[in-house]
């Protein structure tokens, strides 16, 4: 996979493009969704691009790990502990994925259907 991220995250990863951001260390940065589809819906995104998980391999194991435990303070954060939060990660333009540089979507604030649409 190329190493040059051409999408808009790569962009905001640059600083080329603005983001309301939340969260961000050496390897993840988490910011807010453009078009919220929940109260709070934030995405979290390695620094590395990786298209999705079909991209991503055995040494990125640790970094995915980085992800979640990102998402875990975020959630936190955003005060979500109560009431729970969903996390979605589109895998592919066919199930949703619009934007192929991977990232964890949180959203909460409101309740969820089961099985999700
Ligand atoms: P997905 O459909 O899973 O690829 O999700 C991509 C998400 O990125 C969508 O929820 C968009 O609303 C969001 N998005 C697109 N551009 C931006 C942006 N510039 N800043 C924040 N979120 C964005």
């Amino acid at each position: 996979m190329a190493d040059k991220n051409d999408t808009i995250f790569g962009q905001i990863i640059r600083g080329e493009m603005p983001a309301d951001k939340v969260y961000e260390d050496d390897d993840v940065l988490a910011f807010k969704d453009i078009n919220p589809a929940a109260p709070v819906h934030i995405l979290v995104i390695p620094k590395k691009y990786i298209v999705n998980l079909f991209d991503a391999d055995e040494e990125d194991t640790e970094l995915l790990g980085k992800l979640l435990q990102a998402a875990r303070k975020v959630a936190i954060e955003q005060g979500l502990e109560d009431d729970g939060f969903r996390l979605v990660v589109n895998n592919g333009a066919g199930v949703g994925q619009t934007v192929h540089h991977i990232h964890l979507h949180i959203l909460g604030g409101r309740s969820f259907a089961w099985p999700p649409g």
